[in-house]
């Protein structure tokens, strides 16, 4: 096993929303100079900073029982054939933390996600600082 002993947010893009009630930016992070990471989400919630670093995740897929064409987890109807397939959906239980999406990936070690919300945060509200001096309109005003 390779083990990484120290990683370091080498620089970090934001992008801010036109519009949007939760979603509040899109974050890409590059790691060690080597390692980027596309499409983090800064989310508006309940937590004490207001905030939350969302990692990409893709949404689970689905074979239509009518033309077996991949369709994606909550559509209505088949792209391909067009019939209903709102009812034949895969079932999730969320009491044992099924969910319709895929992680893509994730910190497993808590510092590591610590330090990556932290530079997200950071970037974010300095992001906003600077389109409030330059008179901006920014979804928080
Ligand atoms: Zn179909």
């Amino acid at each position: 096993m390779t083990r990484v002993m120290y990683i370091a947010v080498s620089s970090i893009t934001i992008v801010r929303p036109k519009e949007g009630n939760y979603l509040r930016g899109f974050a890409d992070i590059v790691l060690n100079e080597q390692l980027v990471i596309h499409g983090l989400k800064i989310i508006a919630t309940e937590r004490p900073n207001g905030l939350f670093v969302a990692f990409p995740h893709k949404k689970v897929h689905f074979s239509c029982p009518f033309c077996r064409a991949l369709a994606v987890y909550d559509a209505v109807y088949c792209a391909r054939c067009g019939k209903e397939i709102s009812h034949c959906q895969p079932k999730f239980d969320r009491q044992k933390n099924e969910r319709p999406q895929r992680d893509i990936i994730h910190p497993i070690y808590s510092p590591l996600r610590i330090l990556i919300e932290k530079a997200v945060f950071e970037a974010y509200w300095r992001e906003l600082s600077l389109g409030q001096e330059s008179g901006l309109s920014s979804p928080e005003q």
